[in-house]
């Protein structure tokens, strides 16, 4: 198939290039991300049907590992569905799974299925969030309650699931030095404090601590968990962003590096931190920002 707006022919890119322009380079990275360092290897993605999730897992497949493209509800079926014949096109393997990743019955049927399907999972890729934005006073319960299930008690949920079968089955040195990789999608807000986002910031602050404590408690058994802090990323979640010129300059105000990220920023990251080439590496946040991080408003003011 072709892209309405480029011509392009990738599966990948006629589904979202209309949306998230800058894709047209994630593809052709991933297409380059070739080398096999994740074969014999089940990841599984929460929130795969969109933005990063979806870069994150084609990327996955392309290094080999089969990949389990989580959504939430029947809504967001079609557009799994497109990433996984992305993934199946390029003859990479997986499946498509709904699931609520803050319903802890579900959470645990996911894991579950996958297991007594493929035998096991290796990688985690916790990414599942949303945001319901509000100034503090009129902060509604329900706003609070939904963003923190989702991204923090979902990664809560879905890594306690991940770390029972990884220390079940221990390590299998032919496909991994480690029993297990645990990557969770933070954001630069786990530092940076964004009034009118108190629910999200808390979310991805909080994040940052889950991660530490588990990354210490199961080191010792060999199973390492980080932590990815994406900067801005053109995605669905922040299109009010960078939907415009005007919109992406004020956005380029607070990154150094003069440029919005794209998924496959993320992705290439996520492919580094679940092989054995990070194999060190443990209880960190990498920050891919593009120097987001650095406060900007001091290069000028100080
Ligand atoms: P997105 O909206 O495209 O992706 C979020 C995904 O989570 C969607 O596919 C959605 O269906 C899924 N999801 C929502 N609720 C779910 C649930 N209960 N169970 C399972 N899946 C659910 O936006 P994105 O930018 O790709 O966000 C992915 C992650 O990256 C999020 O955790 C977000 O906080 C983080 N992040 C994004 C940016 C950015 O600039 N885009 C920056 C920092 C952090």
């Amino acid at each position: 198939m072709q892209c309405d707006c480029c011509s392009a022919t990738y599966r990948f890119l006629t589904l979202t290039c209309h949306k998230l322009p800058d894709l047209h380079n994630s593809v052709a990275l991933t297409k380059r991300m070739v080398e096999k360092k994740l074969q014999n290897q089940v990841a599984v993605v929460t929130g795969a049907s969109s933005g990063i999730g979806a870069g994150v897992a084609i990327a996955l497949a392309s290094a080999g590992a089969t990949v389990v493209v989580n959504h939430p509800v029947a809504a967001t079926e079609a557009d799994a569905a497109n990433i996984l014949a992305a993934i199946q096109s390029e003859g990479g393997t997986g499946i498509i799974f709904q699931c609520d990743v803050s319903n802890e019955e579900e959470v645990v049927r996911m894991f579950t299925e996958v297991i007594a399907r493929f035998g096991t999972v290796d990688i985690l890729i916790n990414n599942a969030g949303i945001q319901r934005d509000a100034s503090f006073e009129h902060m509604t319960l329900e706003q609070w309650n939904k963003v923190i299930a989702v991204n923090l008690t979902g990664q809560f949920l879905c890594a306690r699931e991940a770390i029972r079968e990884f220390l079940k089955r221990g390590i299998q040195p032919r496909k991994s030095k480690a029993a297990g990789k645990i990557i969770c999608m933070s954001s630069v807000h786990e530092v940076i404090p964004w009034s009118g986002h108190a629910n999200y910031a808390a979310s991805k602050g909080g994040i940052m601590m889950l991660m530490k404590s588990i990354a210490q408690e199961f080191a010792p058994h060999k199973i390492r968990i980080n932590s990815i802090a994406p900067g801005a990323i053109k995605t669905p979640i922040n299109h009010n962003a960078w939907a415009t010129p005007a919109a992406e300059a004020k956005l380029l105000e607070l990154i150094p590096y003069q440029r919005v990220g794209i998924v496959e920023d993320i992705a290439a990251a996520a492919v580094w931190l679940a092989s054995d080439d990070s194999d060190y590496v443990n209880g960190t946040t990498l920050f891919v920002d593009g120097g987001m991080t650095l406060y900007p408003g001091f290069s000028e003011n100080g």
